[in-house]
This record gives structure tokens, C-alpha cells and sequence, in this order.
């Protein structure tokens, strides 16, 4: 065994943030993605997924997903450049243009390195970013990638953000990004403005809808939908499959030449593997399913409700989301995590999110719903918060 030369200060490290109760380690679950979960051998139902839908398990897309490697076997074997971009990936990027309404679609083999690729692939030396100061790592981490200057302004700050486009030098190419959907807060980025002050400003607006695609929207198209943009203030939007779509991987949605520009320059998609074509199978089949079972987010909307009602009712501290992600905000780590590990002894598990994942003394539990939570569910994990809440 090597050990390194700064061993004792990594140990000192770990021991500081089991201190701090900000000691995280991965659960093991046995079985299927869903609502009911084994975890480390406990039944649980499960608030803490974002299998929003209830795609994740759904048999059309197991069984696409089989049929394609019978077809086409497992690992695409090499980047999309060389011979790792199947029939699979061509059709999905053409199916994606079409749902997404925009010329052209790029895949990436996960979110992380889409919003990496799309920032260090369109923005150089002299160019500025602008950057929510929530929006989700990877947008930051791609910010810092580039060799672009990057300013971040206060959470859906317009005046905040016109102030740093004022200031910005003309000649340079600006760049706005924001999430869609706030990935631990669940509200929405206040996308009018963003598109009209990009349009002002002559920047470029560039939405990572993560937690919008699938979810909000008549056919399930996201923040753009939902905000009714109009096709020709259309921003560059980047989707996750592993969350409404219930498979893995990620996509960007732009103009050709941006797209173009994407394939030559991302280097997240020029030196990476392509994801499995049986990912890419199976996420077709649950493109329809996003598109066409409407019941799917009407469910989800019945549960928000629901779940708003009672929280309100017990005086829990909700956020301004109407979204399937709800969160509880507790503020100090150790309550939060007292909290969920009651709420795991009574069968349910939720998120406990803490610094650095959320800004200090905002803790807080991470209630996701999918379409797939019965009422009843929800009702029992309200009675537990509302036990927990009368003991404190
Ligand atoms: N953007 C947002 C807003 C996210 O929440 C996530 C995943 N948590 C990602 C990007 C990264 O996507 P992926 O998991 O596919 O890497």
C-alpha cells in the first residue's frame, strides 16, 4: 500500500467533516430505480430520486434498451468522431431537434460534460460569462474550464445581471447561463427577462433545463415551453436523460452553425466515449412516452399540490417551487440530518443536502415527487414530518 506524502492531512480532513456532519458516503440499492427502494437492505419509499416521471423502470424502455443490444451489443467502443456514434445516437439527435423545435442536437454522455463542453467549446480569451450564483456545478466548473473571463450575479438577480452586462467591454462575446430549474431550490430562472436582456445586450443565453425537460409543459418540453419563448429567442438548451427521461446521458439543442462549432470544439464530447447506443435506444422510446402520457406531469402537479397543502398546513419552511423538487429548508446540518434519519426509521428517505452543495445555514431536506408516488405516500411522509416537527 502507497500511501501519500500528505496522508495525515487528507485523514485530518475526513475526520473534520464527519465533525461537521458533512460526511457523505454512497447507499448500495438493490433492485430497480423507483418509488419503493431496498437501500443497504431497508424497504424504503424513496423522495429523493428525480425519476420525476417514473420512466426509470418502465418495461417500453427496458425493452428497447435490450432489443438494441442485441442488436448493436453494449459499449459504443469509441468517441462519437471515430465509430462510437450509432443509428441509435443519429436518430435521437434528429428526434430531440424535432421536439425541441431547434435546428440541430449534440449528445453528450452526461450533463456534467454537456454544460462543460458547451461553455469551453463557444466561450475563448476575452469573452464573459455570466453566471447565476446557484446555477449547478457544472456550469461553474465548464466557466472555469474556458480560458473566458467569469462573473457570477446573485440568484435570478436581473438588475445584478444588467449591471455586469452594462459594464461589459462591447467586443467581447457575452454569455448568460442559468439552470432552468434550480436543481436544490427548485424555482425557475426567470427565462422572459433573461432572453430580453441577452437580446438588449447582444449576449447569448445558454438554459441547462436539467429538471425542466419532461416536467414542465403541455408535451413536457421544459422551461421553454413553459415560458411560451418564441422560436427565433430560442437559447441554446441543454437536458438530462437520467432525470425525467429515466435513462442517462444529455443532449444540446442550438442553431446548426452552434452545434457545428460544439462537434469541432467540446472537448467533453471530441475525447470522451459515446454513451451506449442502448442508452441512446431506450432514451427514444422514452422520448414518446415524455411527450405523449400527459397524465405523467399531470399526476406530478396533483402530488405537488398535495405535498405544498400539507407542508404549508404544518408551518414547514417550503420554498418558492412549484416544481417536483420541494424543498424543506432546515438551515442547521445536524437537525437536517437528525430529521431525515427519523423520517428513514419511519420507511421514507429523502435528500439531506448540506454545504458545499448548498450555501452555509441552508441546509435542507431535498423532497423530490415522481408521477409515480401515490397519494397515500405522500400523506405518510407529511404525518412523519409533522411528528418530527412537533418533537423539535
Ligand atoms: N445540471 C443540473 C441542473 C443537474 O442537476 C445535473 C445533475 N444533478 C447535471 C447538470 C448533470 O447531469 P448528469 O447527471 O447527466 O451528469
Amino acid at each position: 500500500m502507497v500511501s501519500l506524502p500528505w496522508s495525515t492531512q487528507l485523514a485530518e480532513n475526513l475526520a473534520g467533516l464527519k465533525i461537521a456532519g458533512r460526511y457523505r458516503q454512497p447507499r448500495v440499492r438493490l433492485g430497480e430505480q423507483g418509488v419503493e427502494v431496498v437501500v443497504d437492505g431497508h424497504k424504503l419509499v424513496s423522495f429523493c430520486s428525480n425519476d420525476y416521471l417514473g420512466l426509470a423502470n418502465h418495461s417500453t424502455l427496458k425493452n428497447a434498451f435490450i432489443n438494441a443490444v442485441e442488436r448493436e451489443g453494449v459499449g459504443a467502443g469509441a468517441a462519437h468522431l471515430l465509430t462510437g456514434h450509432s443509428r441509435y445516437h443519429q436518430q435521437l439527435e434528429q428526434a430531440l431537434a424535432d421536439f425541441t423545435g431547434q435546428q440541430r442536437v449534440i449528445l453528450f454522455s452526461s450533463g456534467y460534460q454537456a454544460n462543460m463542453g458547451v461553455i469551453d467549446g463557444l466561450m475563448a480569451r476575452g469573452d464573459l460569462i455570466l453566471q447565476d450564483k446557484l446555477n449547478h456545478a457544472s456550469l461553474l466548473d465548464g466557466g472555469r474550464l474556458s480560458a473566458a473571463k467569469q462573473l457570477r450575479y446573485r440568484h435570478a438577480d436581473m438588475a445584478g445581471l444588467t449591471r455586469r452586462l452594462k459594464q461589459s467591454d462591447a467586443q467581447n462575446n457575452s454569455l448568460i447561463v442559468s439552470d432552468g430549474v434550480f436543481s436544490m431550490d427548485g424555482d425557475l430562472s426567470p427565462l422572459p427577462e433573461l432572453v430580453s436582456l441577452a437580446k438588449n445586450y447582444n449576449a447569448a443565453l445558454f438554459i441547462d433545463d436539467a429538471h425542466g425537460f419532461g416536467v414542465l409543459g403541455d408535451k413536457g418540453r421544459g422551461s421553454v415551453e413553459h415560458w411560451q419563448i418564441a422560436q427565433h429567442e430560442m437559447p441554446i438548451e441543454m437536458g438530462t436523460f437520467g432525470k425525467a427521461f429515466g435513462t442517462a446521458g444529455a443532449f444540446v439543442a442550438g442553431d446548426a452553425l452552434v452545434i457545428e462549432t460544439l462537434i469541432q470544439q467540446s472537448r467533453t464530447y471530441v475525447y470522451t466515449t459515446a454513451q451506449p447506443p442502448a442508452i441512446a435506444a431506450a432514451t427514444l422510446a422514452s422520448l414518446k412516452l415524455v411527450q405523449d402520457e400527459n397524465w405523467r406531469r399531470e399526476k406530478l402537479t396533483a402530488l405537488i399540490n398535495q405535498f405544498r397543502q400539507g407542508a404549508k398546513s404544518l408551518g414547514l419552511n417550503l420554498m418558492a417551487s412549484h416544481t417536483p423538487i420541494q424543498p424543506v429548508l432546515i438551515g442547521d446540518d445536524k437537525q437536517a440530518i437528525k430529521i431525515g434519519k427519523f423520517l428513514e426509521e419511519k420507511g421514507l428517505l429523502v435528500g439531506v443536502i448540506r454545504p458545499p452543495t448548498v450555501p452555509e445555514g441552508s441546509a435542507r431536506l431535498r423532497i423530490t415527487l415522481s408521477a409515480n408516488h401515490s397519494e397515500q405516500q405522500v400523506k405518510k411522509l407529511l404525518d412523519a414530518l409533522e411528528t418530527i416537527c412537533t418533537l423539535k
